[in-house]
């Protein structure tokens, strides 16, 4: 491949740069913002990479361990988090009551294929999905049947009946876009126990929807239809995924025993935390940057979303740490519940929408903490093109574009919010990590972290100064 000379490279970087200066002194030919915000950027980014003050933030709060709604740790997490504002000195901080559903794996969960009675069986990794009804004490033992995929249902429907159902469709490895990968696989995690219901099935394993291929369960939430009969459901590691599938293929009558021992639990009280730096000329506009503060009961949540969280966390940070006071107020919110069913964003955008305040843009961090990338933003043309001239202050932390977009699911809830922006990363490794043991404190890179973070700093600050 042909490629460019580090001549030509920087021609192109410096006659980007000063069309963009050209751009913003049109916007604001009275000021040196220009080369003021060039500065200020590179000292959030300077700080951030040497400070790496958020990222031991993450430490503590892997430290407590993983978040599952509902559960005592995650109660623990959020007061930690909470005395954690206190502590760097925001003001507001907030706890917001939400009442959230409560899943609990319990301590008996196990998958056998099982050969003669004279013969040990071979164990499966395996680990139920959240929401799962449990299976009976002594577990269920059927043939397999095995699913390439969602599509490929209705047609084996007629061989389901009694029989658990093995989705084994894997994420696309042909599609750069991992997020668009998991979104086709994660169908059978989703609606396949249901829909292997519909057809009879008294179980369903679901080959674990990730790029790593080791053995280690991936979990996430399914969502039973109300109509269907409900059956136990749980992924199993990639490798013992392959080794069923080898195994059907010699053997289609092979039996699996699957024993889960999880249940749902009644709703509980849970919050949804916030703290702010107030804005310093109009305080009644907010940005909010936020992650949510629940994980799966795997690994530690480390990347999805306590790192998220806390680089939230860490552009308050920053900016208290350069004294800066931004022009419209900065509200860092943890929202509880992304998991299992957004009720701590839907109560965050009522409560928003009830108040005097004004949101006029909300960007959400839940990709993983990986090397910065761009920002992608919901909102009109005008306002994409104005963010888009920001380029050459965010290209301090990496960031190489902004383009139309969705948020995230969180800040989605807010009503009437100018933009809605979601932070990218490059989301390679994303899913290696996603909903599993492996999403562990020491899976987040330092600089990865930081520069994410400073990224956000540099957007949400220059969203207050300027507006949308
Ligand atoms: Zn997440």
């Amino acid at each position: 491949m042909k490629k460019k000379s580090a001549s030509c490279r920087i021609i192109v970087l410096v006659m980007s740069v000063c069309f963009a200066r050209t751009a913003f002194s049109q916007a604001d030919p009275d000021t040196l913002a220009f080369d003021r915000y060039l500065q200020i950027s590179r000292m959030i980014v300077q700080r951030a990479l040497t400070d790496t003050a958020g990222y031991h933030l993450l430490r503590g709060l892997c430290r407590i361990g993983p978040r599952l709604v509902g559960s005592d740790n995650s109660m623990k997490a959020i007061l930690w988090a909470k005395k954690t504002m206190e502590n760097l000195g925001f003001d507001n901080v907030t706890l917001q009551p939400v009442q959230v559903p409560r899943w609990i794996r319990g301590d008996v969960e196990s998958a056998e294929i099982l050969r003669s009675p004279a013969m040990p069986g071979r164990e499966l990794s395996v680990a139920a999905l959240g929401g799962s009804i449990p299976t009976p004490a002594e577990g269920i033992e059927a043939e397999v049947v095995e699913v390439p995929g969602m599509d490929s249902i209705e047609m084996l429907a007629d061989k389901i009946a009694g029989k658990i159902v093995f989705f084994n469709e894997p994420m696309d490895p042909g599609r750069t876009e991992t997020f668009s990968a998991y979104g086709r696989a994660v169908a059978q995690r989703v609606r396949g126990p249901s829909e292997a219901a519909k057809a009879g099935a008294v179980g369903v394993i679901v080959r674990s929807v990730t790029t790593k291929y080791d053995n280690v369960p991936h979990v996430g939430t399914l969502i039973y239809a109300d109509s269907l009969p409900r059956i136990p459901a749980a992924a199993i590691g990639l490798r013992d995924a392959d080794a069923l599938h080898e195994t059907l293929k010699k053997n289609p009558r092979a039996r699996v025993r699957l024993t889960l021992s999880c249940r749902n639990a009644p709703d509980t009280l849970s919050y949804n935390l916030f703290c702010e730096i107030t804005g310093r000329e109009k305080p009644e506009e907010v940005v909010v940057v936020g992650g949510h503060f629940d994980s799966w009961d795997k690994g530690h949540g480390a990347h999805d979303d306590g790192a998220g969280c806390l680089q939230a966390l860490e552009v308050l940070s920053l900016l208290k740490r350069l004294a800066i006071q931004p022009r419209r107020t900065i509200r860092s919110v943890f929202f509880i519940n992304e998991e299992f069913g957004l009720n701590g964003a839907v109560e965050y955008g009522r409560w928003a929408q009830s108040g005097r305040e004004k949101h006029i843009a909300a960007v959400e961090a839940d990709r993983g903490a990986l090397t910065p990338r761009g920002f992608s933003v919901g909102s009109n043309p005008a306002v994409l093109e104005k963010m888009q001239s920001w380029l050459p202050f965010l290209s301090s932390a990496l960031i190489e574009w902004i383009r139309k977009g969705g948020g995230g699911a969180d800040i989605a809830q807010i009503k009437n919010v100018q933009a809605y922006i979601g932070y990218v990363p490059d989301v390679q490794r994303y899913f290696d990590f996603h909903h599993s043991d492996n999403d562990v404190f020491s899976a987040v890179h330092p600089r990865e972290f930081e520069l994410g973070a400073a990224a956000m700093t540099i957007l949400a600050y220059l969203i207050s100064e300027e507006g949308l």
